[in-house]
């Protein structure tokens, strides 16, 4: 074969791996191109120069599984040195049965297939199509290999969303046509009119997570500038307060904000950075039973390379990994409630994430305030976590840079 037809049966190859998207079809069976009367010598170096133009892994494997030939994105893939590779058996290379499975199978009636594997242990997942071509007058498979991790987590995620959306929506909707059907029976205007005030409390569960979600995908779709300048958070968080503070009286909960007139402006969008507080306080006094007290607190932090970081109280304070270094102020938000039990702590900033449903059923909420807050702390370089210990209280960290 020589090389522009071996060029163009590799590139029919990854147009058809790329076009499937990913939902895998098997297609009808047009490869195995074997030209009627194939030159002598293959070029081999330039084959591998051609196979480096492609974005995807590409083995090419004899009948006894060993590899001929890979291109650099195959040795990343594997993590293999490309000329060790050479002469190995696939499996001790891919490290995935389903992949040797696949030679045989393509090897043997000449059909490509496409298979995903996940190799255990590593967490990715590979999609791998072969095809067979004739090489030099023998028979010889074309692995082309993607990862597609990443796609696939997308994918899920994006399943995930509809499925959480759905079944958020339901509840308020069922109860919504419950009460119209009950009004159309002619109810006593007393009953009448409570079932109006629950369909309203309906209506506006369901309002606010339409308004959430729209917040969510415009904050994710980088739509959401910040309006960055030096704010008080003695300020900010005062405003914050000063707006829970009726829901907080209503279930005699105290609040304070202990934030000292000496804690430097912070570089934010105070506006944003606002209703980050409005969340957590919201949460704070909505899982804290009556009589109990909430804290708005700040401190200035040191952060080193290694994200070490020490208060200005001289106290060390235990960061994420990864935090930027500098000067930082550190915001609480802690309050005496319930706590969160440990095992859902690493969770609950993700979309929809709520602890235990039946605890949170009549409490309302969307589960996405505390993804909304995540994106808008991260949108100013700081990170947002929680500490928290079951029916003693959580306390609500969050860093932003200081001006
Ligand atoms: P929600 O709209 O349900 O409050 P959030 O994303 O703000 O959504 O919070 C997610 C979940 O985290 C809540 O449903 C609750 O289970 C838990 N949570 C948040 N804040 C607190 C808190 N201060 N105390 C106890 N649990 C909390």
């Amino acid at each position: 074969m020589d090389v522009p037809v071996l060029i163009s049966v590799v590139l029919a190859l990854v147009v058809g791996f790329m076009g499937g998207g990913i939902v895998f079809r098997r297609r009808a069976a047009p490869v195995a191109v074997v030209p009627a009367s194939p030159p002598a010598t293959v070029d081999i170096p330039t084959l591998y120069q051609a196979s480096e133009a492609i974005d995807a892994g590409l083995l090419v494997v004899d009948a006894d599984h060993q590899i001929l030939h890979l291109n650099r994105v195959a040795s990343g893939i594997f993590e293999v040195d490309h000329t060790e590779a050479i002469g190995r058996t696939v499996i001790t290379v891919a490290r995935d049965h389903q992949v040797d499975a696949l030679v045989d199978d393509v090897m043997h009636d000449a059909e490509p297939r496409d298979v995903v594997v996940q190799p255990p242990l590593e967490g990715r997942t590979l999609r791998v199509r072969a095809a067979a071509i004739d090489l030099a007058g023998r028979r010889v498979v074309v692995l082309i290999i993607r990862d597609i991790t990443q796609l696939n987590a997308l994918e899920r995620a994006r399943r995930d969303l509809v499925a959480n959306v759905s079944h958020e929506l339901r509840t308020p909707l069922a109860s919504v046509k419950l009460l119209v059907e009950t009004l159309q029976s002619g109810p006593p205007p007393p009953v009448a009119e409570r079932m109006l005030g629950q369909m309203a409390h309906e209506v506006d569960a369901i309002t606010q997570l339409v308004d959430e979600l729209h917040e969510l995908s415009q904050i994710e779709s980088g739509r959401v500038a910040l309006q960055l300048g030096p704010a008080s958070l003695r300020a900010t968080a005062h405003r914050a307060l000063e707006r829970i503070r009726p829901q907080a009286e209503r279930k005699h909960i105290r609040c304070m904000l202990i934030i000292a007139d000496d804690v430097p402006p912070a570089l934010i969008d105070d506006g944003r950075i606002g209703q980050v507080l409005l969340n957590l306080l919201h949460n704070a006094v909505k899982f804290t039973a009556e009589g109990g007290t909430i804290r708005v607190s700040a401190v200035v932090l040191t952060i080193d390379q290694r994200s070490r970081a020490v208060g200005s109280d001289g106290a060390a304070v235990t960061l994420p990994a990864g935090h930027q270094s500098g000067a930082w102020a550190l915001v609480m938000v802690d309050d005496d409630g319930i706590g969160i039990p440990e095992r859902d702590v690493s969770r609950i900033f993700e979309r929809f994430y709520k602890v235990d449903r039946a605890r949170t059923r009549n409490s309302g909420g969307t589960g996405l305030g505390l993804a909304i807050a995540k994106h808008l702390v991260e949108g100013h370089g700081g990170r947002i976590w929680v500490t928290s210990r079951e029916g003693a209280g959580s306390t609500f960290h969050f860093t932003v840079p200081l001006a």
